[in-house]
């Protein structure tokens, strides 16, 4: 998985770090034409337990960690989820 980082702030840490030279302004072009990271999209599914449907969690469709929680991103893979809302999974049942 990509590095998701600020360009801002690495920029800013090359000016705060190195003095004036050729290869700093070199290093900041560079950066500048670097193309935005494009995060993975994923989708939290509900899974169940046992068949008697009690005890539930969420799971990342990305890489299938699972979570109490319906977070925008996953915490263990990053991917950037798409909404979820319980009572649309509710009322689909
Ligand atoms: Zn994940």
């Amino acid at each position: 998985m990509d590095d998701l980082i600020s360009r801002k702030a690495a920029i800013d840490s090359i000016n705060r770090t190195f003095a004036k030279s050729l290869a700093k302004n070199r290093a900041i072009d560079c950066i500048k034409c670097l193309p935005a990271a494009h995060p993975t999209k994923a989708r939290w599914e509900r899974k169940y337990e046992d068949w008697r449907h009690q005890m539930s969690w969420l799971e990342c469709s990305n890489c299938h960690s699972g979570q109490l929680e319906a977070y925008n991103f996953c915490p263990c893979c990053g991917a950037e989820m798409e909404d979820y809302d319980e009572h649309d999974e509710q009322a689909s049942e």
